[in-house]
């Protein structure tokens, strides 16, 4: 299948792009290179830098490369960001996303799998959290992403769409290519392997007072690469679909808390990793785990990846590797224009060290 993978050279969508490849399909990848790195395209995988605000260069990409089917990875996705900065939420997540429906429209694409969040459901009534219980996110950000779900479902009513939602909570993990590397960085375990690595002196643990067995919030790790494979499934499922848009969680059922990541990490990297506990951060609920069963029965997912310790050893790995993340192999693509004109990047024109 040819695969256009929009936000492809960020965290989770140059991992997934290596799954879809690794299965056949033909990828490009399209990405404004904000917060992604050109360096995490792998080849055969083709670079186009672009914005999801620009409906002409997205059609045209659409239509150049003959794409079947979009995954959509390019979305903002701070939490404290979305706070502070709502109207640059809408415009990506919101505005943007639709820009790039109405780009697959014209050009005739109608299959999507979505990489969503469970930021969507706010703060749970229960858990784990299903697909029906009730979605009141606590944050632009969770607002976008449903804001965005929504016109999702409409298009897929109004144009014949088949679209696929995947929600899930915290991505952890690597491959041995492409790993995390944000600035500012602000999640738990790439902050706990900077510790690790010297480049900061202790973790903050925000609060130790939630009602959760040692105090410490809860949360839901996912495996990059089991999301790339839940990823590669819902493409595949959009095939056979029913115009529509289904949603799916994909989640552990069980949860770590902080405090459980940050003794994991001691283990793993044998370092000391010092911790201080500071007041609570905003905005956190207690715990945050989402059940996945419908992803197993109906999309066939079976997470492989599941063990923290392994999240952990393979982010490590990752960092050792590549101690200034994608600095080291940074470099502007060189942008090789193809036939049809469109400035599409080699990725293979492109350095990794
Ligand atoms: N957290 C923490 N210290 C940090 C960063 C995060 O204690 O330096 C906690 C945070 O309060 C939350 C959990 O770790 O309970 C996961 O936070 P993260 O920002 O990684 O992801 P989120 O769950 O907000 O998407």
């Amino acid at each position: 299948m040819r695969i256009l993978v929009v936000g492809g050279a960020g965290y989770v969508g140059s991992t997934s792009v290596e799954t879809l490849i690794a299965a056949g399909h033909e990828v490009t990848v399209f990405d404004d290179l904000s917060t992604g790195h050109a360096a995490s395209v792998i080849p055969p995988a083709g670079l186009v830098r672009g914005s999801i605000q620009d409906h002409a260069r997205l059609e045209s990409v659409l239509r150049e490369r003959r794409v079947e089917a979009v995954l959509h990875c390019a979305a903002k996705s701070l939490v404290g960001e979305s706070m502070a900065e709502p109207g640059l939420y809408y415009r990506h997540n919101v505005s943007g996303g639709v820009t790039m429906l109405e780009a697959m429209r014209r050009a005739g694409v109608s299959r999507l799998v979505y990489s969503s969040s469970a930021a969507v459901y706010g703060e749970p009534r229960r858990v784990p959290i299903a697909e029906a219980d009730r979605t009141d996110p606590i944050n632009p950000y969770g607002a976008t992403k449903l804001a965005f779900e929504g016109a999702m479902r409409w298009f897929a009513a109004a144009h014949d769409f088949r679209a696929i939602s995947l929600r899930y909570f915290n991505v952890a993990g690597a491959t041995q290519l492409n790993g995390e590397d944000h600035e500012p960085e602000t999640h738990l375990i790439p902050l706990v392997l900077r510790v690790a690595l010297g480049e900061a002196t202790h973790v903050q643990i925000f609060g130790q007072d939630y009602p959760t067995p040692d105090g410490t919030c809860i949360r839901d790790f996912i495996h990059v690469r089991d999301l790339g494979a839940a990823h590669l499934l819902a493409l595949e499922a959009t095939g056979d679909a029913e115009p529509s848009l289904e949603v799916y969680n994909l989640g552990s059922a069980a949860g770590f808390s902080v405090r459980e990541v940050v003794e994991a990490a001691r283990k793993v990297t044998s370092r000391a990793i010092p911790a201080r506990v500071v007041k609570r951060r905003k905005g956190d609920p207690p715990v945050l785990v989402a059940s996945s069963r419908r992803a197993r029965r109906e999309l066939g997912w079976q997470p492989q990846h599941s063990k923290l310790e392994e999240m952990l050893s393979d982010a490590w790995a990752w960092r050792l590797d590549h101690l200034r993340g994608y600095a080291e192999s940074a470099r502007p693509p060189e942008t090789a224009t193809d036939q049809n004109g469109s400035g599409v990047a080699a990725a293979e024109a492109m350095s990794r060290s």
